[in-house]
């Protein structure tokens, strides 16, 4: 793991950003290609959202990046650049929580702060033997308790690190190798095996699927429109076809027209399905139908919030994965 080789604040900061609720594995490459881009606090606050967003796109959780632009600014204007030292400083910036501040404090700068990450919390659990959801606020605040005990003076960073790697390797969630652990005599999960119930299991929720139908309006040179999503919302500054959710019992086609009407006030003629592809959002499906369509009433917005993916499918845009999956889908269909 590259962020493991160094001790620079703005690249551990990085890779605790990325890591939320994201896999080793998945991040690894984004992280090389990022610091890249954007090798300081200053060259990613001088960029432009749209170039950061782009180098984040396939990541998800795309407010991360934004926040991560965010709070590059602030440091620029408020901490001469540079990622402050104390959970409570790192605490005041936008997109980090307790359990991020308190790994950047014990990994960039030593201090002797506890973390609760998704592994921590775990590992905490199952050493501890702390039954019941450890997500509800009186099992949280024995974790933190817990965590925090586990921290000797002067050894932040590498409790951290331990206990990190330990979630990530070792204390696995389906199936402990307490056989592995160093810690298994100590283990009160272990002792009294209770590692397999701890933390317990949570119940699969239904994940829904949508049909999302969106419009594909090309120039002749092959150019693609597409519009920018509210930056606030879910998938919020990325770019995409213009779309709506398929309403129950009304077709393809007519939820389409619909949506161009509310959202766009102009009509179009569907000339033809171009493709369907699926994709799992976190929290839900979809299947992106893409239709073909032509302009028959009103004109489509220009200006700001509005653009052309070029025909090659290149450029700045930042797309959701569904939508950069339609485009790949069409040039797929064109023989590109
Ligand atoms: S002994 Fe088993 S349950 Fe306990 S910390 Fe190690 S891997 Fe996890």
């Amino acid at each position: 793991m590259a962020w493991r080789e160094t001790l620079d604040p703005y690249r551990i900061w990085v890779s605790e950003i990325m890591l939320q609720q994201t896999r080793v594995e998945t991040v690894a490459p984004y992280y090389e290609r990022f610091l890249l881009e954007f090798p300081d606090v200053g060259s990613l606050a001088r960029a432009s959202l749209d170039d950061v967003l782009k180098a984040w796109e396939g990541l998800g959780y795309y407010s991360r990046a934004r926040n991560l632009h965010k709070t590059a600014g602030i440091l620029v204007a408020r901490h001469g650049a540079r990622v402050p030292r104390t959970v409570e400083a790192l605490l005041a910036l936008p997109g980090i929580g307790r359990s991020t501040a308190g790994a950047i404090a014990a990994i960039a700068f030593g201090a002797d702060a506890p973390i609760l990450d998704a592994n921590a919390r775990r590992v905490v659990a199952r050493l501890f033997a702390v039954e019941g959801d450890p997500r509800s606020g009186r099992v949280e605040r024995v974790l933190w308790e817990r965590s925090a005990s586990l921290v000797r003076k002067g050894k932040g960073r590498d409790t951290a690190l331990a206990v990190m790697d330990l979630g990530a390797v070792v204390c696995l969630p389906n199936a402990p190798r307490c056989r592995e652990c160093p810690l298994r005599s100590c283990c009160s999960s272990c002792l009294r095996g209770l590692q397999d119930s701890i933390p317990p299991k949570r119940a699969k929720k239904m994940i829904p699927h949508h049909d999302v139908v969106a419009a594909v309006f090309r120039r002749t040179d092959g150019a693609m429109f597409l519009m920018r999503r509210p930056s606030d919302g879910l998938l919020g500054g990325l770019w995409a076809f213009p779309s709506g959710k398929r309403d129950p019992g009304e077709s393809l086609e007519d939820a389409l027209r619909r949506s161009l009407r509310e959202k766009l006030r102009v009509r179009a003629v569907l000339q033809s399905e171009v493709g369907a592809v699926r994709h799992a959002y976190s929290h839900y499906r979809i299947t992106l139908h893409g239709f073909l369509c032509e302009m028959s009433g009103g004109a489509l917005p220009a200006g700001e919030g509005t653009g052309w993916l070029p025909g090659h499918g290149e450029g700045t845009f930042a797309l959701p994965r569904a939508d950069r999956m339609l485009v790949e889908f069409i040039h797929r269909e064109e023989g590109r």
